[in-house]
């Protein structure tokens, strides 16, 4: 076994159906008394059902988060939040809301309770993307990783389809890139074979019966795992060409982790097949790589990059962003083979 460090982050969690009503007893164990709720206008209404949930110690609403954490709408927040002299923060939603919650942190360092209902993983994460005139910058902080987060599988149920898939394999994504990773430990490779097991398991039952209680605790379950990873470990070359897809293509996030995943971990598994086993296993396949294509195919998600949004003529400049500045990977790489991997993204092929 390699020498290793683990560290376990801090964050307090609560796991079950109908959690969101504990948020009031969760800001008063951290002695907090005026709570600012957040969530996105399309999830206003969950948001309105927690402020009462929450009854005197929820000071206000903001109901504008919005993808890509922009720093005007963060500002938007903070003047709510000093007018209402705020203490703390519970954001209901996706990452997008769980981002406006780590920017009011990062700048007030006030506590934050999150309240998930996609499988992105942020909450378990001290990492904060935002976008200022355009620019998406990330920072790394412990005052951005949420003190408590209240995984309510009750609030999962709602979550479309189609964003159920896409989101999973986001997730999944997270577990894959951990268990090769250069920072890899095996406490946390054992979470993200574990956290892959459970999303593969829920998310075809899901999409057959999305209301299937059992599936969605076992998908989020899934998730909370796969986020662990993200939190604790480097991410390589699978984050870093779904990052320049996002940010200089403006591809979607979940979709585009769903398109790419198969394709950089067959090229990965090339180099660490032995890293990649528990992986492929996991998924009841042959290969890592395949496994996730079939997956994604079973789950009827996007597989090309031709489908959400990509042009051919962007992929050659894609391939160069991302090794203008690389991450560290398990497999050294040139510039024509990650257009190869990109070109097999964008044409949807099954990993050979
Ligand atoms: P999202 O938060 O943007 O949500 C997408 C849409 O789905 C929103 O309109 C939201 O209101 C809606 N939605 C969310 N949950 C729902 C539910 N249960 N039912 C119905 N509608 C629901 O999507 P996401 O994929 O969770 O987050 C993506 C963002 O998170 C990206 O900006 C990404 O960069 C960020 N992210 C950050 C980290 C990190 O560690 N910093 C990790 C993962 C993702």
């Amino acid at each position: 076994m390699q020498p290793f460090v683990y560290a376990g982050a801090p964050a307090r969690v609560v796991f079950g159906h109908g959690v969101l009503t504990q948020a009031g007893a969760e800001i008063e164990r951290l002695g907090c008394q005026r709570a600012l709720v957040l969530t996105t206008p399309q999830q206003e209404a969950d948001g309105r059902r927690l402020q009462s949930a929450i009854g005197a110690r929820a000071a206000g609403l903001f109901a504008g988060a919005t993808m890509h954490t922009p720093s005007q709408v963060t500002e938007q927040a903070m003047v709510m939040a000093r007018d209402l002299k705020i203490d703390c923060t519970v954001a209901l939603g996706g990452g997008s809301t769980t981002g406006l919650g780590k920017a009011i942190a990062y700048r007030t360092d006030l506590p934050q309770i999150v309240i998930p209902t996609t499988y992105a993983g942020s909450e378990m994460t001290p990492i904060l993307g935002e976008t200022r005139d355009g620019i998406k910058t990330t920072v790394r902080d412990s005052k951005i990783l949420p003190e408590v987060v209240l995984y309510d599988v009750d609030l999962t149920m709602s979550l479309p389809p189609g964003l159920t898939a896409t989101s999973g394999m986001n997730a999944i994504a997270h577990a894959v890139e951990a268990v090769y990773a250069k920072d890899r430990n095996p406490v946390i490779s054992l979470l993200s074979v574990e956290g892959i097991r459970a999303l593969a398991k829920a998310l075809p039952v899901i999409m057959q019966k999305p209301d299937d209680r059992e599936a969605r605790s076992d998908a989020l379950y899934g998730a909370w795992l796969c986020g662990m990873a993200l939190g604790a470990i480097t991410m390589a070359l699978h984050h870093k060409l779904c990052h320049v897809l996002g940010g200089s293509f403006d591809l979607p996030h979940a979709e585009t982790h769903t398109v790419v995943l198969p394709h950089a971990t067959a090229f990965n598994e090339e180099a660490v097949p032995g890293l990649l086993a528990p992986v492929a296993q996991a998924l009841g396949a042959k290969s890592a790589g395949q496994g996730l294509h079939d997956l994604a195919a079973k789950l009827n998600a996007p597989l090309a990059l031709s489908q959400i949004g990509m042009k051919r003529e962007g992929l050659e400049r894609a391939a160069q962003i991302a090794v203008e500045n690389p991450y560290w990977n398990p497999r050294d790489f040139t510039q024509a083979q990650i257009f190869s991997v990109l070109e097999n993204a964008f044409e949807g092929r099954r990993p050979q």
